[in-house]
């Protein structure tokens, strides 16, 4: 299977995303250790690469430094196998005659100036200074005041006039001058060899050696090179270092103060490089190396946050590049997120819109509108339909007071009662109720559909539900039903005599058997017939003989009221009653009833030959239905009544028979 589909299948959404960020976040961090760990590298490469410049110049410097010292005790040995500067003493060692004194001072200015030495003497073989390059000769006189050479240069001296060369004087200091110097005596014999005494050369170390020392191979401001040599627990500084305020008066230090001193280090016999600090207490890089043949040692420094600083601001700049581009990524992969969120925001935004807009219309074409009942509060959340249709600015909250001023005071205790049982009960609601509008007092019917169910975060039971406008719907259905009433009011009735009509007798026969049959009772039917009709018509015309009918039917209604009974118009000038409950006599009684009420009506029909006015034949009969069934039982009734009539006719007609009268049938009831 593949991942993908699994990835995305069991992990939630919001995991994928922090799983993302997390795989990000490792990423991230990942470089940043690659990235770090490639800036100590440089930081090494870099510290390196001090060292070996520093290893290059402190060497080069040592050298050159050995070199001027050979070239310098080359130059005094030149000196000694000098045979004129030999003759120059000899003679003046002989006569120091002030011409011959003013020639030796002379070669001693020549030897300031050309060979570039700070001073230049003449001693004897006892150390005794007896010519400079500017002064008098001293001539030995008795009891003058004799500068002699101190105790170095003195042995100096005598090893000199011993080995017949040249001897230096390592760099030091002494009361002779106010700076260290480096001198070097260079013997003078005499023709027969024999010793006069040696030209003392002194050099200034800081006026000549400093210039050595100054040009280092980089531009760097902080580097130097010291010349120190140990002298018992001293750290001697040949030169004086060129930096910083803190350099000591007397150019010494005493080694057990600072043993981090990178000279300090040098002078306990270090070499190489070396790391520590400097005389300032400045933390520096260092190369130590030897100057060949003597004490001397040089000390290429320079300070450790200057020689890195070039590497550390390239790798700082290298990394502020790397954090740029990656913040440039990350922002740019959180623009994208957020542009693309903002997106999906405004796409569904825009839907929602089109389906908000999509519902109103749908409600507005519907005329239905929806709410939120909140039940604590006790109150409605409404759409604009919904406002509308309670006549309320769209929108607008309705409390349950306003919702209940509203209902019709007709049916206001039957809807609450719903509403309030839904409530109890969390059932749907279904229901129609009228409410008057406050804004327009119009009456409107309106249909509701509901349901509750806890808000979770109202926490609160609310019902959300819909609202429609029915009142059209009720009005034509009213109508409706007012008109298929009618309808049927007419269907069963005569439109002549306002009758019910023979579908109606027809109808009503079935229940009245059943009821009959149901009860143990009797049921009785009359027939009734006009007698000489036709007559009546030809005489009084057909506009006549409908008045006449009507006139007739309207008595009979008259005299029939009680509680079931029914008088129908069976057809021309033929009538029927049903009378639920009466028996033979009860038929009877009612039959003659109705002779007489005809008969009182005094309708003049002057061609009928029974009297002068309009009557009646009534055929009665009654049965107890039992177990007979309704079909068969309501054919013997009509029969029986219609055998009644015919018999009334046959007697003479206005007159009512019962059909139990007749003698000839078995089957009749008793009265
Ligand atoms: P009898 O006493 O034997 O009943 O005599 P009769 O003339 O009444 O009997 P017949 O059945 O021959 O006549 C009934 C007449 O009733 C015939 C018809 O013209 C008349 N008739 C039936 N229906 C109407 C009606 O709706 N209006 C009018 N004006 N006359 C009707
Ligand atoms: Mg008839
Ligand atoms: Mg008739």
């Amino acid at each position: 299977m593949p991942i993908a589909p699994l990835f995305s299948r069991w992990l939630p959404r919001l995991w994928r995303r922090w799983l993302l960020a997390a795989i990000l976040l490792a990423l991230l961090l990942l470089v940043g250790a690659r990235v770090w760990q490639a800036y100590q590298q440089r930081v090494e490469t870099y510290r390196h690469q001090v060292e070996t410049a520093l290893r290059a110049v402190s060497q080069l410097q040592a050298a050159n430094i050995a070199d001027w010292r050979v070239r310098h005790l080359g130059d005094a040995a030149d000196l000694t196998n000098d045979p004129l500067l030999m003759d120059a003493v000899a003679h003046w060692a002989a006569a120091p005659t002030p011409e011959q004194t003013s020639i030796l001072q002379e070669r001693l200015r020549s030897l300031e100036e050309n060979l570039r030495y700070t001073a230049a003497f003449f001693v004897d073989t006892r150390g005794v200074v007896r010519l400079d390059s500017a002064s008098q000769a001293r001539a030995p006189e008795p009891g003058a005041p004799q500068r002699t050479l101190d105790p170095p240069e003195t042995q100096a001296l005598r090893r000199a006039l011993d080995s017949a060369q040249p001897v230096g004087v390592e760099l030091h200091r002494s009361a002779a001058f106010a700076f260290p110097f480096f001198g070097v005596l260079a013997p003078i014999y005499g023709p027969d060899n024999g010793p006069l005494g040696a030209i003392w050369l002194v050099l200034h170390a800081q006026a000549r050696l400093a210039p050595l020392l100054e040009t280092l191979p980089n531009s760097n401001r902080s580097a130097e090179s010291l010349l120190v040599r140990r002298e018992g627990p001293w750290v001697q500084y040949l030169i004086p270092p060129r930096l910083g305020d803190a350099a000591p008066q007397d150019m010494r230090q005493i080694m057990d103060d600072a043993p981090l001193d990178v000279a300090v280090q040098a002078a306990h016999g270090e070499r190489g490089i070396l790391h520590g600090v400097d005389y300032r207490g400045r933390p520096v890089l260092a190369f130590a190396s030897t100057v060949r043949d003597t004490p001397w040692i040089l000390v290429a420094k320079v300070d450790q946050d200057e020689a890195l600083a070039q590497a550390q601001r390239n790798e700082w700049m290298g990394m502020a590049l790397l954090a740029s581009l990656l913040l440039l990524l990350g922002g740019s992969a959180f623009a994208g997120w957020q542009w693309q969120a903002r997106r999906r925001e405004q796409a569904l935004r825009n839907e929602l819109q089109y389906s908000l807009h999509w519902l109103d219309s749908a409600q507005k074409a519907a005329r239905v509108g929806y709410f939120a009942y909140y039940a604590r509060s006790e109150e409605f959340f409404m759409s604009s339909m919904a406002s509308a249709i309670f006549g309320l600015p769209p929108q607008e909250r309705m409390t349950l007071r306003q919702w209940v001023a509203m209902l019709h005071p007709e049916n206001r205790a039957e809807v609450m009662q719903v509403h309030r049982q839904a409530l109890q009960q969390c059932s749907p609601l279904h229901t129609q109720y009228r409410i008057v509008r406050t804004c327009d007092q119009q009456e409107r019917w309106v249909q509701v559909w509901g349901e509750y169910a806890m808000d979770p975060q109202q926490n609160t039971l609310r019902m959300t539900g819909t609202v429609q406008d029915i009142t059209e719907r009720r009005q034509s259905e009213e109508q409706l039903d007012r008109y298929r009433h009618t309808l049927e009011e007419q269907v069963r009735l005569d439109p002549l005599t306002q009758l019910a009509n023979r579908r109606a007798l027809d109808e009503a026969l079935p229940l009245a058997w059943a009821q009959a049959q149901q009860r143990r009772r009797p049921l009785a039917l009359l027939m009734i017939d006009i007698d000489h009709f036709k007559a009546y018509n030809d005489h009084y015309g057909h506009v006549g003989g409908d008045h006449c009918l009507q006139q007739v039917a309207a008595a009979l209604a008259t005299a029939t009221q009680r509680q079931g009974e029914l008088v129908a118009r069976y057809g021309g000038e033929e009538f029927a009653v049903l009378l639920p409950d009466a028996d033979s006599a009860q038929a009877r009684v009612t039959a003659q009833r109705l002779c007489a009420t005809v008969r009182a009506l005094a309708l003049e029909h002057l061609t009928s030959p029974v009297r002068h006015c309009v009557t009646i034949s009534v055929g009665a009969t009654c049965l107890y239905p039992e177990n007979s069934a309704p079909a068969q039982g309501i054919a013997l009734l009509f029969e029986q009544a219609d055998a009644a009539l015919y018999q009334a006719k046959n007697t003479g007609r206005d007159r009512a028979v019962l059909w139990a009268e007749q003698p000839q049938d078995a089957t009749a009831p008793g009265p």
